[in-house]
């Protein structure tokens, strides 16, 4: 039933593949007007790490709603935005070691690329930036100039911040050094590189096709930084908040970025909400300079609170994660060794995970597939080649077995 396509923009493109007007969901499965349920390998695109309406969130949504807590508040002190702040400091921040403030840019993965661009220019009195092959950061401008995938830009014309694309992990597939290329040019005074501001990168590429970096790479990476004096901005919109395991995708390499993005998940209830993680010493910014009417979305900030505490008082949830992500490992190989006519190449970290076809345009049928059988996921990559899944990281062993069942039989569908 797509009673709404005369309605709405032909921009949309999630729901496009999936035909049907959705009205409830909990945990890790939705269901729509007609009574058929769902199983969730799409977790609102990362953004619903611990399902849908997880009740431990929605007690205190509801309680605070129900007492006229302040829903808009902007810049204003409020209680809501104060218990965010003091539980990210003591449940996130001080047990890993971290020194960050906090900001909070606007309400999406973009605002908070746009606000580490900004900063990252004003604290280095450069303009130029380093980004990555396949990168992706979101589709404002700026985040846009930063994408490494021309077609992103849909049509929106010349980069509006000086990028420079160079080489993520693997683009040479081993056979070039690590950084040989971009130290050598941002040493050569005449290669014609601008100095950069900053470099902003994906510990793991969701969109550009689920690329993990490896350990070494962004622990070298980090060090080229250092060695050059040019900031490293992690983008963890997508990878943050125990995607990979851990709270932040780069606790991996023990390194300590100068600025991060989160997004998607930090509210934990697919409510609006990005932070900027500043070090201390970075935060140069003054009163009113980066404005913007929603970056005080109270509701986020107590279902924000509510899933730290939740979730993260102990190190249960990464531990989960880490053994999923094992366990979807496994049954994509078994998968892909099953595949006698495509390639099928399994690659990820922690419960983001994709299959890459060597036929692209098999990732589209076979999540087409798995629609028909009650299973929603999307595909990622530059052609759209990899079958991506992105399950709350709360889901249950059974819908887990259950949902890569679907996906065994629907990847066999179209590929015998
Ligand atoms: N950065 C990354 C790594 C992302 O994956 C995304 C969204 N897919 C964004 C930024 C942009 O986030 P938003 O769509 O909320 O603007």
């Amino acid at each position: 039933m797509t009673v709404f396509e005369d309605l709405e923009s032909e921009v949309r493109s999630y729901c496009r593949n999936w035909p049907v007007v959705f009205d409830t969901a909990r945990g890790s499965r939705l269901t729509d007007v007609d009574g058929r349920t769902y199983l969730d390998f799409f977790a609102g695109a990362g953004a619903l790490n611990y399902g849908h309406n997880p009740p431990a969130l929605k007690k205190p949504l509801l309680e605070y709603l129900s007492r006229d807590g302040i829903t808009h508040g902007l810049d204003m002190y409020t209680t809501a935005k104060g218990e965010f702040l003091r539980t990210f400091e003591d449940r996130i921040l001080r047990p890993r070691g971290l020194d960050y403030k906090v900001q909070f840019p606007g309400p999406t993965g973009a605002n908070t690329v746009e606000s580490a661009l900004k900063l990252a220019r004003k604290i280095s009195g450069r303009e130029a930036m380093i980004n990555f092959t396949n990168a992706f950061h979101g589709m404002t401008l700026g985040a846009l100039s930063v994408t490494g995938n021309s077609m992103k830009r849909g049509g929106a014309g010349i980069p509006l911040v000086h990028a420079t694309p160079m080489p993520y992990d693997n683009y040479f597939d081993g056979t070039v050094p690590d950084f040989l290329w971009m130290e050598k040019l941002l040493q050569d005074a005449g290669s014609g590189l601008n100095e950069p501001a900053a470099v902003i990168v994906e510990t793991v590429q969701g969109e550009g096709g689920i690329n993990p970096a490896r350990v070494e790479w962004l622990q070298g990476l980090d060090a080229l930084c250092k060695r050059n004096g040019i900031l490293l901005i992690v983008d963890d919109v997508q990878m943050g908040v125990g995607r990979t395991g851990p709270f932040f995708s780069f606790e991996i390499a023990g390194i300590q970025p100068d600025i991060v993005c989160i997004s998607k998940s930090i509210s934990g209830y697919g409510l609006p909400m990005a932070l900027t993680l500043i070090k201390p010493e970075h935060d140069v910014w003054g009163p009113g300079e980066h404005n913007g009417t929603f970056r005080g979305n109270n509701p986020a900030f107590v279902t924000a609170t509510a899933a730290l505490n939740e979730f993260w008082s102990d190190d249960a949830l990464e531990r989960s994660t880490l053994a999923k992500g094992e366990r979807v490992d496994q049954a994509f190989t078994e998968i892909a060794s099953r595949s006698q006519t495509v390639e099928l190449t399994p690659k990820g970290r922690g419960l983001a995970r994709g299959l890459q076809f060597s036929q692209p345009e098999l990732a589209a049928k076979a999540c087409a597939a798995a629609f028909e059988r009650g299973l929603l996921m999307e595909t990622s990559g530059p052609s759209d080649e990899v079958m991506k899944i992105l399950p709350a990281l709360t889901i249950t062993d059974d819908e887990l077995e259950e949902g890569l069942a679907i996906v065994g039989e629907s990847v066999a569908a179209v590929t015998e």
